[in-house]
């Protein structure tokens, strides 16, 4: 056996946080409105991840998937239950910085530059911007050459892809992705998740990203939580034991196809083949 470095002996005195590393989302419910016209949204929604996992949630349309990461955004407030990343509030988090989010419509500001859209989140906090790490950015996300253009000068992946480069500019600890190409065709999208994992390799923060698509909440994921119709709670978590580095052909193997077909059974019951 080896003895403990240094570091491991540090971490392991130091205190550890409520709820654990990660995010970590208790019985979570959500109830809009008041009187008849309440609509719950969120009933009993549990999910723990582990800090730097990238992780999924699949369900159907209208199921809650949006108010649990706007509820970790710190935008909404849970009726009940806890929602911890790190120990963190989403509260302390956005006061912090330590939040990145993109969401489908990449909300770009039309009449600034990729460059000056990347940088909003350095004059958002009030923060000198780090111009190496904008460049860098720019440069991981494929995106060198397109400094000064103008959003509308871009396709709408590359406005995604500026979106995400946004998003990782305050070197967040927890990354959101609410269906960020959710809005293009699937050749696009196919190649974006691609360069997604990429990213998130290079600048691993931990990740929740909503998604329609099975395969792709597949491929991407350490963690595939499937939800129910509304009122949403967590049906189950699928761990996606697939190696990694992970590259489009896994898509074909034997082990892909029966995690696929797990996550539609539960999604769609099973005999379909939708996904
Ligand atoms: P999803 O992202 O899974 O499609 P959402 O989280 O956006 O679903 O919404 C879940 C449910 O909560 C839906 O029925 C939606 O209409 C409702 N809802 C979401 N936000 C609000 C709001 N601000 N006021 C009232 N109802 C809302
Ligand atoms: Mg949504």
């Amino acid at each position: 056996m080896t003895s403990l470095s240094e570091a491991e002996v540090l971490r392991s005195a130091a205190p550890r946080p409520a709820g654990g590393t990660g995010i970590h989302l208790q019985g979570l419910t959500k109830t809009f409105g008041s009187g008849r016209k309440q609509v719950q949204a969120l009933t009993d929604a549990t999910l723990h991840t582990a800090q730097g996992s990238f992780s999924s949630l699949l369900g159907p349309s209208g199921c809650g998937k949006s108010t649990i990461l706007r509820i970790l955004a710190g935008l909404e407030q849970p009726t009940g239950g806890t929602a911890l990343v790190d120990g963190t509030t989403p509260a302390e988090l956005r006061r912090a910085h330590a939040l990145g989010i993109a969401f489908q419509d990449s909300a770009l500001l039309p009449w600034r530059s990729v460059e000056a859209n990347i940088r909003l989140p350095f004059e958002v906090a009030g923060i000198r911007p780090d111009a190496g790490l904008v460049t860098e950015l720019i440069e991981l996300v494929g995106l060198s050459g397109f400094e000064k253009a103008k959003p509308a000068q871009l396709s709408g992946g590359m406005r995604q892809r500026v979106s995400i480069a946004r998003a990782l500019v305050v070197k967040p600890s927890v990354l959101l992705l609410d269906e960020p190409f959710g809005a293009l065709d699937d050749m696009t999208r196919q190649r974006l998740n691609v360069e997604l994992l990429r990213i998130w390799t290079e600048k691993p923060a931990t990740t929740l990203m909503v998604t329609h698509g099975i395969s792709e909440a597949v491929f991407l994921s350490d963690q595939v939580a499937v939800m129910s119709a509304r009122p949403g709670r967590i049906v189950e978590v699928i761990d996606v034991d697939l190696p990694r580095p992970r590259h489009p052909e896994i898509m074909r193997t034997p082990e892909f196809h029966a995690l696929h077909d797990h996550a539609s059974e539960l999604l769609f019951g099973s005999g379909t083949a939708a996904g």
